[in-house]
């Protein structure tokens, strides 16, 4: 740890550093993982963190699963900050437990030793996974996979795998206590899924000015690998919404969205991981393949049951309390239900229109905007275009008609700056989307879909995002880069 503050160093990449990472320790059902930092930086308050499975025992974890941890977690974030990082094992590791990481993240800036050479055989991936994780965090779309999942699979053959990462250690458990009311507990006795819990202070310990870089779908890949191992998972799911893949932001200039998630980077994980775990493994995200709205539209006519569980607000630290009422997610929430007749899950619209502080400190904003420009307070770059098609399909002004008085004004104030435009491809479901994830099932899962969502044909797709538009082109291509790690020298080696 360093101590100093961002102002001394400024907005990464900053200076480079060396890290000395202690043996990974064992305790029980937790990790322990320390290093030492030298050189500059606040990447971490803390140079420590545990991640704790409960009711598993961690005694015969590999030490190259748990390097394999070190790496995804803590090695990739200082990597991803840093101009170089320097890194000294106090063993040697195989070098497959670093590399596939730094790939991911593209990193080349990364010296690190001493590194065992060992190539091991990919296990292939199964069309048919025998045990499979489901990476939930308890969205729409988790829980649509979940369903989905649960369908094609069999409930039996699922494990929630529940990360519980709050920002502050206070929160540990609050979080995991109103997760477990209000989502696990009546998952799990709605559909007998096994549920297994994932608890770190990581993100605890990652300093504020860290915190943009530093979550991203690997993390949790990395979290779970223990798990991955030790219940023999060989697919693992992830649940992203389409709309956030978008492959350019202006024609010709190809930039990707969640790159590091995208079904390229997937398979190229999975398949790293495999290796090292000398198992099958698929990672695959059903979600790439459904529009933003497809998610709860499914949930609603095909798993109503599971719909009643949703916990899509997530700034809450009261356990007794489902929505908070004052967060963007309940602000979505509190739309589809007046749009799509959700159940009442507990978020009134009425009385969040009225008397929510999100909606007072959002009015001034809303009222000045002009309409078809992007406000992020309103919308983020994903949900402009799915809002925007809901209002051409449900317009504003007739939705207002369940709600009364100041809800009805602020409702209308806050609807108004999106355009109500058709934008039909965020409530269907990407044929090219599909044939690129390529999931197990993939047929059984394109007949599920075509019962609820209509299909999207066209491998090209452009959404609107305030003045500018996102380019979708399922044709593209992005994989990860293989990069080349440096051995330190001998001398800076010795010096250990
Ligand atoms: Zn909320």
């Amino acid at each position: 740890m360093t101590g100093k503050t961002m102002t001394e160093f400024g907005p990464p990449p900053w200076p480079a550093v060396t890290v000395r990472p202690d043996r990974p320790r064992v305790e029980g059902s937790t990790l322990h993982l320390s290093w030492t930092q030298s050189g500059g930086g606040p990447l971490f308050r803390h140079c420590h963190c545990f991640i704790r499975y409960p009711r598993q025992s961690l005694e015969n974890l590999p030490p190259a699963i748990a390097w394999s941890v070190f790496s995804g977690l803590i090695a990739s974030l200082y990597a991803r900050h840093h101009q170089e990082l320097t890194l000294h094992f106090p063993e040697p590791i195989p070098r497959m437990a670093l590399a596939p990481w730094l790939d991911l993240h593209r990193c080349d800036n990364v010296v690190a030793g001493p590194l065992k050479e060992s190539e091991a055989p990919g296990a292939p991936s199964t069309s048919e996974p025998e045990h499979i994780g489901i990476l939930f965090g308890g969205g729409k779309d988790s829980l649509a996979t979940l369903g989905l999942m649960g369908e094609l699979f069999g409930y039996q053959r699922l494990t929630l795998l529940s990360c519980v990462f709050p920002e502050r250690s206070r929160y540990l458990r609050t979080v995991e206590q109103r997760r477990d009311r209000h989502a696990l507990g009546p998952i799990r006795g709605r559909t007998g899924v096994r549920v297994q819990k994932i608890i770190s202070n990581l993100r605890c310990q990652i300093g504020e000015d860290a915190s943009s870089r530093a979550l991203h779908t690997g993390l949790y890949h990395a979290l779970a690998l223990p798990m991955t191992r030790q219940l023999g998972l060989e697919l693992v799911t992830h649940s992203n919404e389409f709309n956030h893949y978008w492959t350019s932001t202006q024609p010709n200039r190809p930039r990707a969205g969640f790159a590091r998630s995208r079904p390229e980077a997937d398979d190229f994980l999975a398949d790293a991981l495999s290796r090292l775990l000398q198992q099958p493994l698929s990672i695959k995200n059903p979600n790439f393949c459904i529009g933003k709205d497809g998610a709860i539209r499914l949930l609603k006519e095909r798993y109503p049951g599971l719909l009643t569980s949703l916990m899509m607000c997530e700034s809450v630290t009261d356990p007794n309390q489902r929505w908070c009422g004052n967060c963007y997610k309940c602000f979505q929430y509190a739309i589809y239900r007046l749009a799509l007749n959700l159940p009442d899950a507990g978020l009134d619209p009425q009385t969040f229109f009225a008397e929510s502080e999100w909606v007072q400190d959002h009015l001034a904003r809303a009222s000045q905007a002009k309409v078809g420009q992007w406000l992020p307070e309103l919308s983020s770059r994903a949900s402009f275009p799915a809002f925007s098609h809901l209002f051409h399909q449900h317009p504003p002004d007739t939705l207002a008609k369940q709600l009364s008085g100041q809800a009805k004004a602020h409702f209308l104030a806050l609807t108004r700056p999106f355009p109500r435009e058709p934008h039909p491809a965020t409530q269907a479901w990407m044929q090219a989307a599909l044939d690129k994830l390529a999931p197990p099932r993939t047929r059984q899962l394109a007949a599920i879909l075509d019962q609820h969502l209509p299909r999207e044909t066209a491998r090209q797709i452009q959404l609107p995002w305030g003045s500018h538009r996102s380019h979708i082109d399922y044709d593209a291509a992005i994989a990860p880069k293989t990069v080349a790690i440096e051995t330190p020298d001998a001398d800076a080696a010795f010096k250990l």
